[in-house]
């Protein structure tokens, strides 16, 4: 990770807090968690103590916006009440569609 700079991590940082603020961040189990991004939505699975991310950003260099945004959630026990209702509503047909295209491809 020696090519992750200190502006890189402060961006991501900037965004996983934005992702939280705007409720984008949806408990689907202890072990998984969905994230509503701006263009893309990611899984973020929690595999022994580290999390792992679906999205590019993550393959590429080992860390992302998604998966800081979910330990911080983790870290503070924001999780259950957080989110409102609509958005989790949203999240589970989003989920439901992601499945399918799973099972398709
Ligand atoms: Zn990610």
């Amino acid at each position: 990770m020696s090519d992750v700079s200190g502006d890189f991590m402060s961006r991501l940082v900037a965004k996983a807090a934005w992702l939280m603020h705007e409720g984008r961040v949806v408990k689907i189990s202890d072990v998984l968690y969905y994230v509503i991004g701006r263009k893309n939505r990611h899984l973020v699975k929690v595999e022994g103590d580290k999390l792992v991310c679906t999205c590019n950003g993550f393959k590429e260099r080992g860390i992302c916006s998604h998966v800081i945004a979910v330990s911080t959630i983790r870290r503070l026990n924001l999780e259950g009440g957080y989110l409102s209702e609509a958005l989790r509503a949203r999240a589970e047909r989003e989920l439901k569609l992601m499945y399918k295209q799973m099972r398709r491809a």
